[in-house]
């Protein structure tokens, strides 16, 4: 699949012992009015519509085009229409997030004709244009060589977003593991193995994550009006300091948590908890759920509240929790951090939400 998916990336497929809310803890998860800011759901599924309904969820559904994942992800005409039905069927629970095609970043009208599918799509209602990991990982100029986030091809599309006060969510580079020696007890590691694609370490020429990531903060540094969310704590996952400095740099940035729970599991907990409290404006909860037709419904809307409830008591209880060999004990954070970072802050970055 393309997107680092609930099973690959969260652990799911080696259960968690994760279980679905209480009452009790459904009403207090409730009372924060939660929002998922990153799914790839794109088809309309009355088991999943039920369980959105059920935890008063609204979420952000993020397009992506991929050319090699699933052949729904080749075509963004396509794609974009399913998430749009899925939008309106939805009843304002679920937004849209659009992209644009990078694999036609060769063609001389490549930055207008992005920009004239993302003024559609936010004509359609999309608040936020996803810029994805081939953007660094995978595409290349005419010349051959990799096309990084701060190409100045992008730069009008840049400027497009920031002229209509939409976002730019930026999944830039991958974990470490893709850079790194095989290591099997990465938490990441199957999922390089499943996608040598992305396993850069054994891709020759291929740039550094460093270059990746200063491309990015490039462009959030260029565009000092442009609303920039990092996806996967900005795909610097194994380094808070160097989250802490970029976050403090640019008061454009925030970053979501979406599918990297663990990494924060394994701070000590007294940092994570700092981390929270001196961050809690620019932290955006997600999951990353995921679903492809022909997927079982059933396991996605198990796996998915066992997620919610599992990230729900590490942040708002200090119970013991244990998940994919890591012991942690809750954050227990205040209850305006919480409204900040599963509510507020999506309202606040992704301003077109309600
Ligand atoms: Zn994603």
């Amino acid at each position: 699949m393309a997107v680092m998916t609930a099973a690959t990336m969260r652990g799911q497929q080696g259960g968690t012992g994760g279980k679905g809310f209480s009452e009790t803890e459904l009403q207090q998860f409730k009372a924060v009015r939660p929002i998922d800011s990153h799914t790839h759901i794109y088809r309309y599924t009355p088991a999943y519509f039920a369980l959105l309904q059920k935890l008063d969820m609204h979420t952000l559904d993020i397009m992506v085009v991929s050319d090699n994942a699933d052949p729904e992800r080749k075509v963004l005409s396509q794609e974009s229409a399913d998430v749009f039905e899925l939008v309106n069927k939805s009843g304002h629970r679920v937004y849209a997030c659009t992209t644009f095609d990078p694999y036609l970043f060769n063609q001389p009208d490549f930055a207008a004709k992005a920009i004239t599918g993302i003024d559609h799509a936010f004509d359609e209602g999309a608040v936020a244009v996803k810029i994805w990991k081939n953007v660094g990982m995978e595409i290349k100029d005419a010349k051959g060589k990799y096309v990084l986030p701060d190409d100045a091809a992008f730069a009008p599309i840049y400027a497009d977003i920031a002229n209509h006060h939409r976002t730019l969510i930026m999944h830039i580079a991958d974990p470490d593991t893709a850079w790194l020696p095989p290591d099997p007890h990465a938490s990441d590691a199957s999922y390089f193995i499943q996608h040598p694609e992305w396993y850069m370490y054994r891709i020759s020429g291929s740039p550094s994550k460093d270059q990746i990531l200063n491309a990015r903060d490039h462009v959030i540094q260029m565009n000092p009006n442009l609303k920039v969310v990092g996806a996967h704590l900005g795909s610097m996952e194994g380094e808070f300091p160097r989250i802490a400095a970029t976050l403090d740099r640019y008061p454009n940035f925030a970053i979501d948590l979406t599918a990297r729970m663990p990494y924060i599991m394994k701070l000590p907990r007294a940092e994570a908890i700092a981390f929270f409290t001196k961050y809690q404006d620019r932290l955006i909860y997600g999951t990353d759920d995921t679903y492809y037709p022909g997927a079982d419904a059933q396991r996605l809307v198990r796996e998915a509240e066992d997620t919610y409830a599992r990230d729900w008591r590490f942040l708002s209880t200090d119970s013991a929790i244990i998940f994919r060999n890591i012991q942690a004990q809750g954050l227990a954070l205040p209850p305006e951090i919480l409204r900040k970072v599963y509510h507020d802050n999506a309202i606040r970055w992704y301003s077109e939400m309600r």
